[in-house]
């Protein structure tokens, strides 16, 4: 086999150029991108060519030139963020992006924002508007504040909280509330960020409202509770009520603060899951300023939102790090559509998904798994799937103690192992997470979109998930 015939018989730049494929090609990806990996295809197949012991085999590669460009800047050219499948049973899963977002929601902000929009501009003046006035209205609207301000999330919320009321004097905290949110959000580093001196009261178990008291100096410019969101003190414990630590302002004047973390902003004792204080009620308790997460019980975007009462929220808007803070304006579309559901209680429990899949009965979500087992079995796959009762989380650092009952469906491959079966369902074009659980993978059917069923067993099919050999690149696109 001559190789230097065969090296020349890989294509020249200028004859690729004009082939009708790759001016396609420079059409969707542009002529530098194009230029580029052809280079690279040239230089591959040249190396290839040179492994090859037959001419057949050196031929081919040089065909194939074109195609493995295009997949390649395919490749180059797909987002790596996408849509996955929550089969874990955490409802706010914050590595799954926490909470999700209506579907049709989500598309009509885009829609609406996308482009040009009114932002900061007043449509009936004529001229710039003030940024966020409207979600702001609708905030105090729901929760019966004065006023309100939202910011990127809670961390920057307790962030801009703490250094407009509180920069270069004290603020007072329980030991028991020096809490540690997952991703480094701990309220000592917060506080010191934020150029107030963290001044801790009580014990771990135990604090006092004499406690507060007397750390109370000249110093003290904010009372700060702080809701310990994913731990519970349990036992011999004793924590000062919210309204207790408001009775003081009579005598000291000092705002106090409460950081929620979630924040819900309905009661959802009702629902049978207690023990998440609720916004509207930590204002009436007397609460001065109070922040929360917008993508936690809410059921909203990444937001931080801060209410309470105007001189202090003034104070906040003209703070330099409010204009680093401040919400986009897609986050800005998102969350009034998710803040508009709750005019009406029943409306958000419908349509926030969060609530939703919190409200689900249990017995909704075993009709659902029902029938997705039946879609699994009617496929034929070299599977066992059974139903089996499990109990779902609300995760994101809410209700730690709260468990749901749901039902999950339990695979037991038959020709590979489950781990295997594991990292398959990952690597799938809309990878669905799931957990191994006694040798068997489980799917938690309340987090699972049942409205992506039907793709989930054609992806299972079309990428031979079950079958003994490995699943090939091409089927994991
Ligand atoms: C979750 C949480 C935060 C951080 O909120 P992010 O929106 O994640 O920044 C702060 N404080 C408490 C008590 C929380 O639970």
């Amino acid at each position: 086999m001559n190789k230097n015939q065969l090296f020349r018989k890989i294509p020249k730049m200028d004859v690729l150029l004009v082939q009708d494929a790759v001016q396609k090609m420079i059409d969707v990806y542009g002529y530098d991108s194009v230029l580029e990996i052809l280079r690279r295809e040239q230089e591959r197949v040249r190396l290839e060519i040179a492994r090859c012991t037959t001419e057949e085999q050196a031929e081919e590669c040089t065909e194939k030139l074109i195609q493995n460009a295009e997949k390649e800047l395919h490749k180059l050219h797909r987002p790596h963020l996408k849509k996955v499948l929550n089969g874990t049973g955490t409802i706010l899963h914050t590595n799954l992006g926490r909470a999700p977002i209506a579907q049709m929601l989500m598309k009509d902000a885009i829609c609406e924002v996308g482009g040009y929009s009114n932002v900061e501009y007043d449509l009936e003046q004529g001229m710039r508007g003030n940024r966020g006035v409207a979600i702001e209205k609708l905030l105090c609207e729901i929760t019966g504040a004065e006023a309100a301000v939202i910011v990127n999330n809670n961390a920057a919320a307790v962030l801009l909280v703490l250094n407009t009321l509180a920069k270069g004097g004290e603020v007072v905290v329980s030991r028991g509330e020096l809490v540690e949110i997952g991703g480094h959000f701990r309220i000592p580093d917060v506080m010191e960020l934020s150029g107030a001196r963290l001044k801790e009261v009580g014990t771990t178990n135990k604090t006092f409202l004499s406690d507060y008291e007397l750390a109370i100096t000249e110093e003290t410019k904010v009372l700060l509770k702080v809701h310990t969101s994913n731990y519970r003190i349990i036992g011999f414990t004793e924590m000062v009520k919210l309204e207790e630590l408001c009775s003081l302002y009579e005598k000291y004047r000092l705002p106090v603060v409460e950081d929620l973390g979630s924040g819900a902003l309905i009661d959802l004792n009702q629902y049978g899951l207690p023990g998440e204080p609720v916004v509207q009620e930590s204002l009436k308790r007397g609460a001065d300023v109070v922040c929360f997460s917008g993508d936690k019980l809410l059921g909203g975007p990444q937001a931080g939102i801060v209410v309470g009462k105007k001189c202090y929220i003034e104070r906040m808007c003209s703070n330099p790090f409010y204009r680093a803070m401040r919400i986009d304006k897609l986050t800005a579309a998102v969350l009034e559509r998710t803040l508009l559901e709750y005019r009406s209680e029943s409306r958000a429990i419908k349509n926030i998904p969060v609530l939703r899949m919190m409200t689900r009965k249990p017995m909704d979500v075993e009709q659902d798994a029902k029938r997705l087992k039946r879609m699994l079995k009617r496929a034929g796959f070299a599977a066992e799937f059974e139903l089996r009762s499990c109990e779902s989380q609300i995760g994101g650092g809410s209700l730690p103690l709260t468990t749901i009952p749901s039902t999950a469906i339990a695979i037991v491959p038959e020709e590979i192992r489950v781990e295997e079966l594991e990292q398959r369902l990952r690597s799938l074009p809309l990878p669905v997470i799931g957990r191994i659980e006694k040798g068997k993978l489980l799917l938690d059917i309340r987090t699972f979109e049942m409205e992506y069923a039907s793709d989930f067993v054609k992806s299972l099919k079309e990428a031979h998930v079950f079958s003994r050999s490995p699943m090939k690149e091409a089927d994991k696109k």
